[in-house]
């Protein structure tokens, strides 16, 4: 199967004056076509720098990302990257509507508006929002759930090559988290987007990852198929992960 995304030995630092934080320190793995990998750890392991590396907005200090071979760029389309996060809302222009949302990455890419609207409608439709009813609102007028539908609806649009998904849950009502993990699993794997969940919810990267990466203080305690690490327990720091996660 085709490797769309490669990470390898990536490290970050920040620095702040004299003082250097090493985020993440040499973290390799790769997601093949339609697969999904789960980043798991807690608060301050490193997950969202690593985010942000993939999605080129933050330098590596060492090591190497590639999408496709090539290095990330945050756009859609073939060998882009795109992001979803955990604050749907805040995420969306507040002044537009949300078929012009949805329509703007196509619109970025070249396409004229009246064909953009209509991929974005049938993109609506396909995140369960008809796009008769939610066309013409905006961010103000919809629900959490709703908005971050929005949010994966124009991440999605033109189908880019990865799909970073940093906590997309986390901020909704447990009653409402599956429809969303659902949808991101069935556009994802028709799509062939290689995703990568960062959730510290172990349920939520059970259900939709493929692999797992267990990060601790910007180190990979382990890694591998998602059942075995699960499963077996091995590693001590990941027996503690799930031991500390209510009803996992
Ligand atoms: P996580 O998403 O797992 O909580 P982060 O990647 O946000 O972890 O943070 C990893 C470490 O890097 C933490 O020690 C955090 O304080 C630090 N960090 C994150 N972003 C920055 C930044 N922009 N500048 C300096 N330090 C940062
Ligand atoms: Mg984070």
């Amino acid at each position: 199967m085709t490797t769309l995304l490669a990470v390898d030995d990536a490290h970050i630092t920040y620095r702040h004056g004299r003082e250097t934080i090493q985020a993440v320190r040499g973290v390799t793995f790769n997601v093949p076509e339609g697969r999904a990998c789960g980043i798991v750890g807690e608060s301050g392991s490193g997950k969202s720098s690593l985010a942000r590396a993939i999605t080129g907005l933050v330098p590596l200090s060492k090591g190497r990302i590639a999408v496709r071979g090539m290095a990330p760029v945050t756009r859609s389309g073939p060998g882009g990257v795109r992001m979803i996060f955990q604050d749907p809302i805040g995420s969306l222009n507040p002044r537009r509507r949300l078929i012009d949302i949805v329509a703007e990455p196509l619109r970025i890419a070249g396409t004229s508006t009246s064909v953009a609207r209509k991929i974005a409608a049938r993109m609506l439709q396909e995140v369960g929002l008809d796009p008769a009813t939610f066309g013409t609102r905006r961010p103000g007028d919809i629900s959490g759930g709703q908005a971050q539908r929005i949010a994966i609806a124009r991440a999605l649009v033109a189908e880019p090559t990865v799909l970073v998904a940093d906590e997309p849950v986390s901020g909704l009502d447990v009653s409402i988290q599956a429809g969303i993990i659902n949808l991101l699993h069935a556009l994802t794997t028709r799509q062939g987007t290689a995703l990568v969940l960062i959730s510290h919810d172990l349920s939520v990267v059970q259900t939709l990852c493929d692999h797992v990466v267990v990060l601790n203080n910007g180190l990979v305690q382990e890694q591998g198929n998602i059942r075995e690490v699960f499963t077996n327990r091995n590693n001590a720091y990941t027996r503690q992960l799930i031991s500390a996660a209510p009803d996992f």
